[in-house]
């Protein structure tokens, strides 16, 4: 069995979290899971959702994550994300604007408008806005 539980959450334009845990629920793309230290090896991709951790004070935190991948070792939790913030960093006026935003564009519905697109900006915009 690992001895400690590490948890590292990176994006391209900087690590958002690297330490202790003493567990970690992700949203992998086939389901949410759970990670205490010890578990088995695997990799995994990831949705947009919350990233929950109980950290080494037993004090639950969470983080908005824009999909991404997961690894996991019995000792290490590492999760590569396209973005990601701390609940506490998530700024509500801009996920509300932007949420409006997304809104207006699948409402116009106008040809040249990327569906794909808006709908992933607006569930961004939604999820960031349930975490906080
Ligand atoms: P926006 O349209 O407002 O840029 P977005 O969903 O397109 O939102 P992302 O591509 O997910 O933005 O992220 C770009 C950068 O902006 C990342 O560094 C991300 O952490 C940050 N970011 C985006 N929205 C917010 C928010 N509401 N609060 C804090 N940081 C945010």
């Amino acid at each position: 069995m690992a001895e400690k539980l590490f948890l590292e959450v990176v994006t391209p334009q900087k690590a958002i979290v690297s330490e202790e845990v003493e567990s970690v629920v992700a949203p992998g793309s086939e389901g949410e899971f759970g990670v205490l230290k010890g578990h088995t090896t695997f990799l995994t991709s990831l949705k947009i959702g919350t990233l929950q951790y109980k950290d080494a004070k037993g004090k639950e935190r969470y983080l908005f994550i824009n999909g991404g991948f997961a690894e996991v070792l019995p000792d290490k939790v590492t999760i590569l994300a396209e973005s990601a913030e701390r609940r506490q960093d998530i700024d509500v006026g801009r996920a509300t604007k932007a949420k409006e935003r997304a809104e207006k564009r699948l409402a116009e519905k106008r040809e040249d408008t990327d569906l794909v697109r808006a709908e992933a900006a607006l569930r961004r915009a939604v999820h960031r806005l349930k975490i906080k």
